[in-house]
Parts: C-alpha cells; sequence; structure tokens
C-alpha cells in the first residue's frame, strides 16, 4: 500500500479506538509510528542487506519490535496500540500483488493480493479510511 493509505488507515484505527475511549487520543502518535515503521526499510535500502518488503516486511521484525517497546516502557495499552499499528501495515500490505513475506528469511512464502500499490484501489481505501476517520471524530463531536 501506499505512504497515504497506511497514514489514513492508522488515522482510521486511532479514530475507531477514539471513539470506545477518548484518552486514547493521546496514544496517536505510537499507532501512527508503528504503521509506518515496516516501511523504514525504504529509507534505509541503500545498506547492502535492507531490501523493501523484506527486512521490516516478516513476523520476527514484528516481533522483536514489539518485544523492544515492551522492555522499553512496559506499558501494556501503548505494545497493544503500537501492535495494532505494526500488524495493520503488514495486513494492508498482504493485500498488493508484491504481497508481504511474512516468515523471510527462512521462507519466501508470502500472502499477496490483488491490489496495485498506489493504484486506484489502494487510494480508494485510503480515501475511505480517511471519510471514516472524519465522520468517527465528527459524530462524537455531534457534528454530524
Ligand atoms: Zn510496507
Amino acid at each position: 500500500m501506499s505512504k497515504k493509505t497506511h497514514i489514513a488507515f492508522a488515522l482510521f484505527l486511532s479514530s475507531y479506538l477514539f471513539r470506545s475511549d477518548p484518552k486514547l487520543l493521546l496514544f496517536i502518535p505510537v499507532i501512527f509510528v508503528s504503521a509506518m515503521l515496516p516501511d523504514l526499510d525504504l529509507a534505509l535500502r541503500s545498506i547492502p542487506f535492507i531490501e523493501h518488503r523484506k527486512t521490516f516486511h516478516n513476523i520476527w521484525f514484528m516481533i522483536a519490535a514489539i518485544a523492544l517497546l515492551w522492555i522499553l516502557v512496559h506499558d501494556p495499552l501503548v505494545t497493544r496500540l503500537f501492535s495494532i499499528g505494526i500488524i495493520s501495515h503488514f495486513l494492508m500490505d498482504s493485500l498488493t500483488k508484491k504481497g508481504v513475506m511474512w516468515l523471510y528469511p527462512l521462507s519466501n512464502w508470502r500472502i499477496s493480493g490483488p491490489l496495485r500499490t498506489g493504484g486506484l484501489i489502494d487510494s480508494l481505501i485510503g480515501a475511505a479510511s480517511l471519510l471514516a476517520s472524519i465522520y468517527l471524530v465528527g459524530s462524537y463531536f455531534a457534528v454530524f
């Protein structure tokens, strides 16, 4: 998925959580960072062993990132929100043709879908996520 769609979907998740408990608004940055973290491999791909959709897009990276966060902050809520963000990233990327090799480097088996990153459906998911976020937050404040 495109960066815009990942951000829009993270906003949707944050808005949904906000509806369930407005205090969770304070944790929006956690979801945003975790939803974008796997694509750090794009920024670091000039380093020889780092490849996009491989190095940071697998279950081992996810477990290590969640464990590291748990060690650093030892907060169940922050860790849960971080996990939601990073899992949502993997699930959304799994909908694309390139997919995600969840078990890399142990296996090149991948989960992939029909969507093209940056394609129409990708953009529509991003737009729908954004509209849903606006609705969720707006209806909470009785704007709609
Ligand atoms: Zn990704």
